[in-house]
């Protein structure tokens, strides 16, 4: 029988830099956050269902939205993971440090569920419907990372 080799594929220090444009509810989004440190969302027309992050078409009436509304900043916790393995992160090529906290978040007067990282400091008061708000960076770049990750409020 033929040995056959594994092959491993490392990414070392080698860096593959890319844009890709984000849009126009993309670029108002990563603005606000940026430089007012404002979370908006959009509000449909016709259903009146406010998403966040703004896109620019309501899926169930297929209608444009064009009403940017400021939702949170707080909101709470639909759902979330508490990841306990380390991996590398593809963001970094680098052990992720464990445990960190992940989830879906629901901004006060929003409709969908945002993605992000949720602080552990207590991790006894993560739980769904826990109340939570985001933690901006202080230097920020116009990128989801402008929020460090969000903690609990009591
Ligand atoms: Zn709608």
């Amino acid at each position: 029988m033929e040995k056959k080799d594994l092959l491993i594929i490392e990414s070392g220090d080698i860096t593959q830099p890319f844009n890709y444009a984000v849009g126009l509810h993309g670029s108002k989004f990563f603005q606000e956050l940026r430089d007012k440190k404002r979370i908006v969302g959009i509000k449909c027309p016709k259903c009146q269902k406010v998403y966040v992050p703004p896109r620019r078409v309501c899926g169930p009436c297929f209608t444009e939205m064009k009403e940017f509304v400021e939702v949170g900043p707080q909101g709470e916790i639909g759902t979330f993971t508490i990841l306990r393995y380390a991996f590398i992160d593809p963001e970094t090529g680098q052990q992720k440090p464990v445990p960190y906290g992940y989830g879906f978040i629901k901004f006060d007067g929003a409709d969908t569920l945002f993605q992000h990282f949720i602080d552990l400091e207590d991790e006894s008061k993560v739980k769904i419907g826990a109340r939570v708000e985001p933690v901006f960076s202080t230097e920020r770049k116009g990128t989801i990372r402008d929020i460090e990750y969000f903690r609990v409020v009591n």
